[in-house]
């Protein structure tokens, strides 16, 4: 029997019924996810993209380091994506809080999960909770006026300090701690965090790597900006560089690792250098434990390691059984992130990520869970570059694609861009349009120009959403 007319079930990635893509996340790979959907051939695509904070942009905003301005540009190919008809943006909307999975179920034919690692890998050492040990996660969301980070207190009156990790991290993290101050105070670093760093009376940074240099996971650009320091030397120490035969080995097919070699083997030749403030790079030595003194991490105790094949065709530390200790009252773990769960999301505690074939996200059972997907660190791990997250959302993407055919239609009425639209309203009045966020973006530039630096972030979601209120009821009256 052939349906009448009105009854026809249309399928979704028709112009009359779009396909209803929610992405949770405004990070590089939300944004790569959106776009890769957006750009499908001969499919209607509607893409809302989440955020619990008021402002996109995830990593590029809270994690790329101030004086690397030149990376956030980046952002210019995120506000083509949102400018896009068919795309639109819910800031300050949190799911678990304003909105649940079955919200997101009930209007969007797949949801996308784009929420990255925002937790802190565990060093499991005794004295790692000690006051004055903080994660690197916690400093670099300070520093970059991140609201979770915003009330964080760094005692920067002590006057050494240690990284653990020798990843880029730790080397954004070492910078900073070491960079002039007024070259900060130009960025769009927190004022607050200009501030305190005004006054910081770190003169010793340690970084602590527990491989070796051919094992470094920094980056050569990295290193050579801790080289080119203006008031602080990059002290190496020579017997450090001294390689083994399956480093060797691996830097013959490691040109980036070369690359870290040879700047490390040139800055060991200058010595102690001549400024105050120094930073102790130190190869093969493990964080074996922190010790208190005066109610605070004081010291740290570290094992001398020695590098064996792992068996694998790489190289493992091993401690070799002697120790030494340093002086440390601030410390700073950087040793990687770890995801955090989502109520009703499957979730892989010890690996930190959301389990998946591909980007279909699996179930308990390891069966694929229909409609939802994963992008990102989330997906795959606290590893590469922005510009890695692209192939990786592309590809994630077009399993998501490979899925319309079997997908089902779900209730035509729930299934639009306005009823999604009223639930967030009901649940989160204050949500944040991307309308909004430029707003917003206008005056934290505005801010920045009035004190010579690029731009004055506010910090707070509370002043985020007063400030957008305040804008939006100015242009009102001036109508
Ligand atoms: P990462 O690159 O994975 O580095 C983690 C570091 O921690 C490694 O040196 C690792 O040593 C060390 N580590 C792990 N467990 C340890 C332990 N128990 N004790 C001592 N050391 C330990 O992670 P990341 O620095 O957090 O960076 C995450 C990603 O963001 C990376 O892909 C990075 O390149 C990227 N990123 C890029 C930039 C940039 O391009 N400017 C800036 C920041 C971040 P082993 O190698 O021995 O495990």
């Amino acid at each position: 029997m052939e349906m009448p007319e009105g009854d026809k079930v249309l399928k979704p990635g028709s112009p009359e019924r779009p396909l209803r893509v929610a992405i949770v996340g405004s990070g590089p790979s939300g944004f790569y996810a959106a776009e890769s959907l957006l750009n499908a051939k001969d499919l209607s695509v509607q893409v809302d993209m989440f955020d619990r904070l008021p402002t996109p942009y995830g990593l590029v905003r809270g994690g790329v380091a101030p004086d690397h301005q030149k990376i956030k540009n980046v952002v210019m190919v995120y506000e083509k994506i949102a400018a896009r008809p068919t795309f639109r943006f819910f800031g300050n909307v949190m799911l678990g809080r304003d909105l649940t999975v079955e919200d997101l179920r009930r209007h969007y034919d797949q949801i996308v999960y784009a929420v990255g690692n925002e937790s802190d890998r565990r060093l499991k050492v005794p004295g790692e909770d000690l006051k004055g040990s903080h994660s690197a996660t916690a400093f670099v969301g300070w520093y970059n006026g991140h609201p979770d980070w915003r009330s964080q207190d760094f005692d920067l009156t002590q006057t050494a300090a240690a990284v653990i990790g020798i990843g880029n991290v730790a080397v954004d993290v070492t910078r900073i701690l070491a960079e002039d101050v007024d070259v900060l105070a130009k960025t769009d670093m927190a004022e607050h965090a200009v501030e305190a760093l005004r006054s910081s009376k770190v003169k010793t940074v340690w970084l602590l790597g527990r491989r070796g240099p051919a094992q470094a996971a920094f980056s050569p650009a990295e290193l050579k900006e801790l080289c080119e320091l203006h008031s602080t030397d990059l002290v190496v120490r020579p017997e450090d560089l001294t390689l083994d035969e399956v480093s060797k080995a691996a830097l013959e097919k490691d040109p980036e690792g070369r690359k870290n070699y040879d700047l490390l083997v040139e800055q060991s030749k200058k010595g102690e250098g001549s400024h105050e403030r120094k930073i102790r790079l130190l190869f093969c030595v493990g964080p074996a434990e922190l010790i208190e003194k005066n109610g605070r991490v004081g010291q740290l105790k570290l094992d001398v390691n020695e590098l064996t094949p792992d068996g694998r065709g790489g190289i493992k530390a091993k401690a070799t059984g002697k120790t030494m200790t340093i002086d440390a009252g601030l410390v700073f773990r950087s040793v990687g992130y770890h995801g955090i769960p989502i109520t009703g999301v499957p979730f892989d505690e010890k690996s930190g990520h959301i389990p998946n074939k591909d980007g279909r996200v699996l179930d308990p059972q390891g069966a694929v869970l229909p409609g939802a997907y994963v992008v990102g660190w989330a997906k795959r791990g606290p590893s590469g570059l922005i510009g890695t997250n692209r192939a990786d959302s592309v590809a994630t993407a077009k399993c998501m694609l490979e899925d319309v055919p079997a997908l089902p239609p779900g209730d035509a009425e729930q299934r639009t861009a306005e009823a999604a639209l009223a639930v967030v309203k009901s649940r989160q009045p204050d949500f944040v349009s991307f309308q909004d966020w430029k707003l917003l973006e206008r005056l934290e530039l505005s801010r920045g120009q009035k004190k010579g630096k690029i731009r004055e972030k506010f910090t707070t979601v509370a002043e985020m959403i007063a400030a957008i209120k305040k804008a939006k009821t100015e242009a009102l009256v001036a109508k």
